[in-house]
């Protein structure tokens, strides 16, 4: 392992542009449980059901019912992982995040170029101005939550049977073939079309690394290495790794 460790932060060095791809692997130490937790707020709050914009447009309270209920269960702040990538960028080696995280943990760290693949429920916006809103300054006592102009909010996040936002897409997919090493933490690489950039990174020449407890598909056919273990203990130990080669301390 601290082989493999040394191996990636030399890799590291010697990519002129990285990218970064995340999951909801990266924030479960966070506390946010992934879709494949057992006994978990997905268990009482089927994604598929509740997260489907079908479920939005014919009943939304209930989207919005499962979002007060994760604010309330879920206190989240970001971990060692979030933190290692912030740091990865200060110290000149992360271009970008494309995250398929709607948690805004990335953010919160200090990543300050974050690609929002899939949105960020700490927004909403009214479906009948466009009108934004921060999520914490909602009032969520009658749901659904409607803009001044009475129209309804929706959380600014792309549910089950949406597209990608326009932007996010191109911008994600640039930064794979631009790229020269992607990391890609804590995705299971089963949800398209964020599995495919990995593909697109590896198809333009860049090494590819995952780092996630459990092989992913990705595994012994797109990515170079896969460090087996968790994000908020490998990426800290990455970081660490580049500062012992580098001679930097801080
Ligand atoms: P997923 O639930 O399909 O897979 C999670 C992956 O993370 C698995 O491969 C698992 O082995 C790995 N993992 C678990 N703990 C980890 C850890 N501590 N460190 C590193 N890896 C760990 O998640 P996905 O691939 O992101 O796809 C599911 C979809 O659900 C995505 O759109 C995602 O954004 C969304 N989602 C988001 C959140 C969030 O915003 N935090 C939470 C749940 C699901």
């Amino acid at each position: 392992m601290e082989n493999l460790i040394t191996k990636v932060a030399q890799e590291i060095l010697k990519a002129k542009r990285i990218t970064a791809l995340t999951g909801a692997g990266m924030s479960a130490e966070s506390g946010i449980p992934t879709f494949r937790d057992k006994g978990g707020f997905w268990e009482k709050y089927d994604p598929n059901e509740y997260a489907h914009i079908n479920t939005f447009f014919t009943n939304p309270e209930k989207p919005w019912q499962m979002l007060k209920a994760f604010d309330k269960e879920v206190k989240a702040e970001p971990n060692p992982g979030h933190i290692a990538l912030a740091e990865l960028e200060k110290m000149g080696y992360l271009n970008e995040v494309i995250t398929q995280n709607v948690d805004n943990l990335h953010q919160q760290a200090g990543n300050t170029d974050v690609i929002e693949f899939h949105g960020n429920f700490r927004r909403a916006l009214c479906l009948t101005c466009g009108r934004y809103y921060e999520m914490g300054k909602i009032n969520l006592d009658v749901l659904p939550p409607r803009c001044e102009c009475k129209g309804v909010l929706k959380p600014d996040a792309v549910f089950f049977g949406e597209p990608i936002p326009e932007d996010a897409f191109r911008r994600a997919h640039e930064a794979s073939q631009k790229c020269k090493l992607m990391l890609v933490v804590g995705t299971s690489a089963v949800v398209y079309p964020a599995a495919s950039m990995p593909q697109v990174a590896k198809q333009y020449g860049a090494k590819v690394i995952e780092v996630n407890p459990e092989p992913t598909p990705l595994t012994g056919y797109i990515s170079d290495y896969i460090i087996i273990g968790k994000a908020g203990e490998i990426l800290p130990g990455i970081v660490n790794e580049l500062k012992k080669l580098t001679g930097c301390s801080t």
